[in-house]
């Protein structure tokens, strides 16, 4: 019994704190100052293999390693916990990867579904779709509690943006060919 619980605690932990880590110390960041994971991940012309990072692009990988580091350091804490749980974690947190960029594949969650998954603050394909056709919002991986902490750092942050440079560039007629 004690085993199921720390397996359950394992897993929790790696999905719960992965995704808080990787929210606030990698996606977040991303968005405000670096290139990468706008060129890979928000790219609208790229296939579900990109998104889904299932892909040999180098940019792609590097992306998805860089958003992953922050579960693999939690599995790394809970390991001495319960080594199966943490790996049912990793495990849960990687289809999650693959199912939510599954709206390209045509996926629509059952009605009955999204009611559970959204009440358990579970991100959805559609909601995850969301971020892709808009970059200011649906953040979290796999955790929507995410999402609104994640905004108003991005808002208080937003004046030292590579958007707001950029901007800045052009007003002041400062050619610059990067764009956000
Ligand atoms: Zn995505
Ligand atoms: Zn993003």
């Amino acid at each position: 019994m004690m085993q199921a619980i720390d397996a359950f605690g394992a897993a929790a932990m790696v999905l719960v704190l992965g995704d808080f880590g990787s929210t606030f110390l990698y996606h977040v960041p991303a968005h405000l100052w670096m290139r990468l994971h706008l060129r890979t991940h928000h790219d609208r012309r790229r296939s579900y293999w990109d998104h889904a990072v299932l892909s040999r692009d180098r940019g792609v990988l590097l992306d998805g390693f860089l958003g992953a580091l922050p579960y693999l350091a939690v599995a790394a804490a809970t390991w001495h916990l319960s080594p199966w749980g943490t790996l049912l974690g990793l495990a849960l947190g990687q289809l999650h990867v693959w199912w939510r960029h599954t709206t390209e594949l045509g996926w629509r969650t059952p009605p009955a579904l999204a009611r559970v998954l959204h009440r358990l603050w579970i991100v959805l394909p559609e909601d995850h779709d969301g971020h892709h056709r808009n970059p200011d919002i649906e953040f979290g991986d796999i955790f929507r509690f995410y999402d609104a902490p994640a905004r108003a750092i991005l808002a208080k942050l937003a004046p030292t943006s590579r958007r707001a440079r950029n901007a800045a560039g052009r007003v002041s007629g400062n050619r610059d060919p990067v764009r956000a």
